[in-house]
């Protein structure tokens, strides 16, 4: 296998991360939720000083790119007049908390007591986080989250540890206290080791939740993720390998409030047709939605090659209902779960895993980038 540099910590916006192309600065919208005013000013500051280039990440945030130790001060100053930047970077790496971008107005509510929560919460380890997947739908349930609020196939509400099929029910009122509840839960039980740990890791060594806690309702039946399109609340709209240009930003920005999602897109709050706007991925079919790539070469420090023009030229090629995960390394950034076939640059070439994940142990080694072709592999 590759290695790869494990990072214990996420990266933030007070604390961001070196990277090939600069400093990332990450930046978590409450509630996953951005005013147009809000949009509008990260897409000034993102073109002012950074590269202009943002990322979505599969956690709803926004990635900033090509921000230096110089021009990081007045991005803070600029984000902070925004209401974007916490107090401090405890505060900021304990909003880890991802909230469905088909929130109704109960989930808002309850979205806000968790963030309130949070910043009384104890000390978690650096990715361990919080699904609030309560729209009409779970469409998450692929999503990880140590800690998820979802409803049962009666609308009810239920707390469940990633890991165990059911959960326990909670109301709107007490979830935020019973989801902390849950987490001091997952620390008294010996959850964290040498500073790290999962939920879901703790549950495979037999670890249950008790009393109020025990899980024992079974969440409704999951949904497919959506794809760009319509829906009730806007329009779901995409970008190639999820990154879009501050130019890109602004102009959606001004067509409405925006929702950002685990899936890369945006919703634009309130339109009733798809934006006619170059760039934008808006239809489920589009080859680039079969293939994952992260920031590979030069942009990511790790990475052992270039991966999106790759990913790019290969596409065509995925069959509909396929997938091609691209990687600059064995880490996986860009899609951390299985793919029917993944690439993983080597330096020397790229590894090939069929149906598995990026750290995988490969099928083929030392493919050449530039003879590479799907037809027979996939
Ligand atoms: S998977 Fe890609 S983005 Fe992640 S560390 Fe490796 S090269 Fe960098």
């Amino acid at each position: 296998m590759t290695g790869f540099a494990i990072q214990g910590w996420c990266p933030g916006a007070l604390r961001p991360m070196q990277s090939g192309d600069g400093l990332v600065v990450r930046i978590r919208p409450r509630a996953g939720r951005l005013s147009a005013d809000q949009a509008r000013g990260i897409a000034q500051a993102a073109a002012q000083h950074g590269s202009g280039l943002i990322d979505l990440s599969a956690r709803g945030n926004l990635q900033l790119r090509g921000v230096t130790e110089a021009s990081h001060p007045a991005l803070i100053d600029d984000l902070r007049k925004l209401d974007l930047i916490d107090p401090d970077p405890r505060t900021e790496a304990a909003r880890n908390l991802l909230v469905t971008p088909f929130a109704d107005a109960q989930t808002e509510e309850i979205a806000a007591d968790f963030a309130r929560a949070l910043t009384r919460a104890p000390v978690l380890p650096g990715k361990f986080g919080f699904v609030l997947d309560t729209g009409p739908a779970p469409l998450m349930q692929d999503i990880a989250g140590d800690i998820r609020l979802e409803r049962d196939d009666q609308g009810g509400l239920l707390l469940r540890s990633e890991g165990l099929p059911l959960g326990a029910p909670v109301t709107a009122e007490n979830a935020a206290q019973q989801a902390m509840a849950l987490a001091e839960w997952f620390l008294a039980q010996g959850g964290v080791q040498d500073g790290r740990g999962r939920m879901a890791a703790l549950i495979a060594r037999g670890a249950r939740p008790e009393g109020s806690l025990a899980p024992r309702v079974a969440p409704a039946p999951a949904q497919p993720a959506p794809g760009p399109g319509l829906q009730p609340q806007g329009a779901l709209v995409g970008f190639d390998f999820g990154q879009l240009t501050a130019k890109m930003l602004f102009t959606l920005s001004g067509l409405g409030p925006l929702r950002l999602t685990p899936w890369r897109m945006l919703l634009v709050e309130g339109l009733k047709a798809l934006p006619d706007l170059p760039g934008l991925i808006l239809t489920a079919d589009n080859p680039l939605r079969r293939v994952q790539a992260c920031t590979g070469a030069p942009g990511c420090l790790q990475a052992r090659a270039a991966t999106r023009p790759l990913a790019r030229r290969l596409a065509a090629q995925v069959p509909p209902g396929q997938t091609l995960h691209v990687s600059g390394c064995a880490k996986g950034c860009a899609h951390p779960g299985p793919a029917d076939l993944v690439l993983v640059a080597t330096g020397t070439g790229f590894d090939l895993i069929v149906q598995g994940r990026a750290g995988d142990a490969p099928q083929r080694r030392g493919l050449g980038e530039t003879e590479l072709d799907l037809k027979g592999l996939i």
